[in-house]
């Protein structure tokens, strides 16, 4: 294994991939903006390097100084975690030919999937279902372009090539709408992504998010460990996560998760991923595929047993996956909040300083944070300040324990979504299950 490795990122899950390098008894070295220095896997790590100014753009997006941090430390290899770096290519590419390993995919199915029409045509290529549309850039003969929105049938989503982060997307309703569409959406696509590359596809009025996670080996091996239902959203945000997906048949889960593993070995995938898919009507449908850890794989690692952050550190260093498709097992349900320092009604970023923190506990609690006692929570990042999920036997204990959690656990000194959160749990709907991604936008929107 690994002696060394360089933890790329901050927060929970700089902690979660710190604990996992501890059971494997390798050592870490934090790299840290200087806003940071107060980071509980800060005080944690073997060793720390500071690599900049607070601003993510200087520091944790600061290819140069994080892989000097990895030469001075003689680390040998980088974990990206989830946002900054880890779906950055060129990163990958850049650790690489500097002589560590990149914890990930290969640099070249990084860029493969990060373009959304790559992806998808290499998705259709592997059997993958997608939204229906070819999925070719749109170009500039309107007429050809209104054809194609009559073939598909309205409403469409035009959608940048390069977006993410839900951004860089419109939905048109109507023809008259369209070619204003497809010129705005081009022209923010080129602003925000340096891509004005768009393409057409089917919008889907009322679909659930359902996403499957993988994991494959440079031996040509690949496994699926179910599916996950990230329904509750907020502006394309997941703000609750579950696993398993309320209704998917045994039957789907098997089709489904065996045609994703033999994806990522038809493009020699490697590491942990995440097919994303919208349900809709009992069709799947691809959106894109996530090369990297996600913030909700806890939910799958409760219902699974297994570890998706040591077998990511395992597959980079060369070993075959620890386990087989045969003894992938699916016990209960798992449930994940997440945890924001903002307001509850407005959702404006709460930072600040913890003047207590409580954590809860009891069977099946795992509570996923760096904060603690005096802890200062920064203005400069994500909002996410933890996850609480909760396992039981089956839905309604899972969320029962949910709501022990919420009740029990103390955060004093910043605002935080609790209050929300404690409401979802205790939502009819909610607690109905299976409900789609405008459902939690919809109950906000009737509470105002
Ligand atoms: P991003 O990379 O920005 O996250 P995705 O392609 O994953 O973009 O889409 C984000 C969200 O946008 C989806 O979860 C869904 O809510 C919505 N969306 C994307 N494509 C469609 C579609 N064809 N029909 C309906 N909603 C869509």
């Amino acid at each position: 294994m690994f002696s060394k490795i360089v933890i790329a990122n901050r927060g929970e899950i700089a902690l979660r991939i710190l604990r996992a390098c501890r059971e494997l008894g390798i050592k870490t070295v934090a790299v840290y903006s200087s806003a940071d220095r107060d980071l509980k896997h800060v005080r944690l790590a073997d060793e720390s390097v500071c690599i900049g100014p607070p601003a993510s753009i200087d520091s944790y997006l600061n290819i140069p100084a994080i892989i000097s941090a990895a030469e001075v430390t003689d680390a040998e290899a980088i974990h990206p975690g989830y946002g900054f770096l880890s779906e950055n290519a060129s990163f990958s590419e850049k650790v690489q030919q500097s002589g560590f390993v990149f914890i990930g995919p290969r640099a070249d199915t990084i860029r493969l999937m990060g373009d959304k029409i790559s992806a998808k045509q290499a998705m259709k290529a592997a059997g993958i279902p997608c939204v229906p549309g070819d999925g070719s850039p749109l170009g500039d003969d309107e007429k050809q372009n209104l054809k194609l929105a009559h073939e598909i049938g309205y409403p469409v989503i035009i959608k940048a090539a390069g977006g993410g982060g839900g951004r860089g997307m419109r939905t048109v309703h109507t023809e008259a709408a369209l070619l204003n569409s497809i010129a705005m959406t081009k022209a923010e696509a080129a602003s925000a992504f340096g891509n004005s590359t768009v393409y057409m596809e089917k919008f889907l009025e009322d679909p659930r998010h359902i996403e499957f996670q993988v994991m494959a080996d440079a031996h040509g091996n690949a496994i699926h460990l179910g599916e996950r239902d990230c329904s509750m959203q907020r502006r394309h945000q997941k703000v609750v996560e579950e696993a398993p997906a309320p209704g998917i048949t045994e039957e789907q889960r098997k089709r489904m998760g065996e045609r994703c593993a033999r994806a990522c070995v038809e493009i020699g995938y490697l590491g942990a991923g995440t097919f994303e898919f919208l349900y809709e009507k009992g069709e799947f449908y691809f959106i894109e595929m996530n090369t990297r850890v996600q913030v909700e794989h806890p939910v799958t690692e409760m219902i699974t047993g297994f570890d998706i952050v040591k077998e990511q550190l395992r597959i980079a260093y060369g070993l075959p996956l620890s386990i087989t498709q045969e003894q992938v097992k699916f016990t209960g349900h798992a449930i994940e909040c997440r945890l924001n320092a903002e307001d509850p009604v407005n959702f404006m970023p709460s930072p600040g300083i913890i003047s207590q923190f409580h954590m809860p506990g009891g069977p099946g609690i795992r509570c996923e944070t760096h904060i603690y006692n005096g802890y200062k929570v920064p203005p400069y990042y994500d909002s996410m300040i933890g996850k609480l999920i909760a396992h039981g036997e089956n839905r309604n204990s899972a969320i029962a324990r949910m709501n022990t959690a919420l009740s029990e656990i103390i955060i004093d000194g910043i605002k935080t979504n609790i209050p929300l959160q404690k409401d979802i749990m205790n939502d009819q709907g909610f607690v109905l299950g299976s409900q789609n991604i405008h459902y939690l936008e919809k109950k906000l929107a009737s509470q105002q």
